[in-house]
């Protein structure tokens, strides 16, 4: 089952008015595996697949040809806010390796999807029952992406769940997983950057 999508919310500013400013303090584990979320990793694809942790903390990335010069600008600002200073060493590539024992970690790339979906990531390459060579981020070609929609997929192809997945499961939409609710949100994050640096 994809998991790695998400959904579009057609009326973001009144869901952001509406969510709840609670449980900021509280610290929760949102990094696959977690306690509510653990399928095995395995090569998938686009209808059948989900993400895993990234094989290592260097985090090469490319962006192919079918992304808008705006769309690749708007992933490279995401990857340079929100990523480079976490323990990750991120480098945007001139070209992708997609072959070999160091692929590529990940590739961004525009396409067709469901309409209910801005983006979806899956592991196109396990190395362990936990780890992936390659993580593929589609976006919906329909729709334009801005830095949060960025955040959240990369968020997916380095590990990130969902609040609904984590242990303890918390609501999609608290704020605590930063980037990674359903809801346009503009940061990494605290509890996201501490799960990525104890990871990597
Ligand atoms: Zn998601």
């Amino acid at each position: 089952m994809p998991r790695s999508h998400r959904i579009v919310v057609a009326f973001a500013a009144a869901a952001v008015m509406l969510a709840p400013i609670a449980a900021q303090a509280q610290s929760i584990d949102n990094m696959y595996p977690t306690g509510n979320y653990h399928p095995s990793c395995y090569d998938g694809s686009l209808s059948h697949g989900h993400f895993c942790q990234t094989d290592n903390a260097d985090l090469t990335v490319y962006m192919q040809g079918s992304l808008s010069a705006a769309a690749k600008s708007t992933v490279k600002s995401a990857l340079s806010s929100y990523y480079s200073p976490t323990d990750l060493a991120v480098s945007v590539k001139s070209s992708g390796v997609y072959t070999g024992s160091s692929e590529t970690d990940i590739i961004y790339q525009s396409g067709t999807l469901s309409d209910a979906y801005i983006g979806m990531t899956w592991c196109d390459d396990a190395v362990t029952g936990t780890k992936c060579d390659q993580h593929y981020i589609r976006f919906n070609k329909d729709y334009g992406i801005n830095k949060s929609d960025a955040c959240h997929e990369t968020g997916h192809a380095v590990g990130l769940t969902h609040g609904d997945d984590a242990s303890p499961r918390v609501s999609p939409n608290n704020t605590i997983v930063g980037c990674m609710t359903e809801i346009d949100t503009y940061y990494l994050g605290a509890n996201n950057r501490a799960e990525i640096n104890a990871t990597y």
